[in-house]
């Protein structure tokens, strides 16, 4: 409205002067180098407007030639950068598909088009690592590894490699650099801890299980049992007696019925003097989860006494569980060391409807020591062919067998793998017996790679 009421103004003010000037027409004449111009004051002040009409319109022309070039690189260089994204969007829609070829083409294209070396580097490592080209994938997530904005992904990258290659040792480096940068990934909080327990850097290992805990990266029951089998193996190491019962004490804590923790707590208390406490923690434990080391932990608190003393300290233990397996087993071996072979056999009674070996080597104890008879101890002994194996520590990542725990699995090196409960029954029909550790075909675990890496 005002830009109308504006023109309006001014019209009216042209108007005015060409009237004006119309109504006044004087004369003007101009005498120059030896021109002479006459005209009238209306056609001056046309003849004036005109020239300054002319004189803007050149001006303009000459600041759109100076401004040309410019606009034109300007132009060509937003064409190769859109040629440059469609490419780049293109390849990553190629490796996606899995056409190797076409993603290396595109990635080339886009790398010649782009000036954005983090967004083509990345592109160009997924394409050669879908063509199989490991060499040019690995040149790649280095050179994005060295550029603080892709140090990550070049890291993830590699650490992704590395674990396919089994290079554990560059994983765990890789992995603890990634998680500096990102401390909030919760698969590299796992992978992390992974590779630091599987290198049995305990200490390490225990920090990556707190920070992945407080993240909510762990579930709390895996990082209970996950925390328990670190500090038992840490004082396992330890040469400190003093910080190995610190670190036993919290893993006793964490799990009462853990009998390596227990078991290996009671023997210091005891070396120390401390049998009280000894006794609390093998009950405590028995009493949680009835284990045979705890018992035999027990009855090493009176490895000196007579048989039948010792025997009565172990009713002491077994006054709570001791209707359990491993308690009946335990009271037999001790009647059968005191020659109270009454005893012996009440106790096997009930385990003898189904047999493991430990069963089947006492009843043939029992009928050797108490009647001397031999073929009835053989005809025993003859049945461990068929019975059922005793509960073992048993890898859950390989499935071998041990009879002592251990942090990292004596077979395939898996961390915190080991349960003990009975082994699978294993068939022995016209096969070599099966080893105690499987020949594993793949020796190393295999932890899931990261996911792939994507922009
Ligand atoms: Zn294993």
């Amino acid at each position: 409205m005002r830009r109308v009421l504006l023109y309006l103004v001014q019209l009216a003010l042209i108007v005015t002067a060409a009237v004006w000037l119309a109504d006044r027409p004087g004369e003007v004449r101009i005498d120059w180098l030896g021109w002479r111009v006459e005209t009238s004051a209306a056609v001056l002040a046309l003849l004036m407007v005109a020239l300054a009409w002319a004189l803007a319109v050149l001006r303009g022309l000459w600041r759109w030639m100076r401004r040309a070039p410019g606009a034109f690189v300007e132009a060509r260089r937003e064409r190769r950068r859109e040629a440059g994204y469609e490419a780049l969007g293109r390849g990553l829609a190629a490796v996606a598909a899995g056409d190797a070829v076409e993603a290396r083409r595109l990635a080339r294209k886009a790398s010649g088009l782009l000036d954005e070396p983090p967004l083509t580097r990345l592109l160009s490592a997924q394409a050669a690592q879908l063509g199989g080209d490991e060499a040019e994938a690995e040149r790649q997530f280095q050179a994005m590894r060295a550029d603080p904005a892709t140090e990550f992904l070049g890291l993830r990258g590699l650490l992704a490699k590395a674990l396919r290659d089994g290079d554990r040792a560059s994983a765990v480096a890789l992995a603890e650099r990634a998680l500096e940068l990102k401390p909030n990934a919760p698969w590299l909080l796992k992978q992390t801890f992974a590779l630091q327990a599987e290198a049995g850097r305990w200490r390490a290992a225990m920090a990556t299980l707190a920070d992945a805990a407080g993240r909510g990266a762990v579930v709390k029951e895996a990082a209970r049992r996950a925390r328990t089998a670190l500090l038992t193996a840490l004082a396992e190491e330890s040469a400190d007696p003093g910080e190995a019962k610190h670190l036993l004490v919290e893993a006793a804590e964490l799990a009462p019925g853990f009998a390596p923790a227990a078991t290996q707590l009671a023997r210091l208390h005891a070396a120390a003097g401390a049998e009280r406490k000894a006794i609390k923690g093998l009950e405590r434990a028995w009493n949680a989860a009835p284990h045979p080391d705890v018992a035999r932990a027990w009855l090493q608190l009176r490895a000196e006494a007579p048989p039948l003393d010792r025997l009565r300290w172990l009713q002491r233990l077994t006054r709570s569980q001791g209707d359990h397996r491993e308690a009946r087993l335990a009271l037999a071996e001790a009647a059968l060391d005191a020659q109270l072979w009454g005893a012996a056999r009440h106790q096997l009674q009930d385990l003898v409807a189904q047999p493991t070996p430990r069963v089947v080597r006492l009843m043939a104890r029992v009928e050797r020591e108490e009647r001397a008879d031999v073929e009835g101890a053989r005809a025993w002994l003859e049945r461990i062919q068929s019975t059922g194996p005793d509960p073992a520590w048993v890898c859950g990542a390989c499935g071998a067998q041990s009879t002592g725990w251990a942090a990292r699995c004596g077979n395939c090196g898996a961390f915190d793998s080991l349960d003990w409960k009975s082994p699978p029954r294993v068939q022995r029909i016209d096969r070599p017996p099966p080893l105690l550790m499987p020949a594993a075909a793949d020796p190393v675990p295999q932890i899931p790679p990261a996911p792939a890496a994507t922009a």
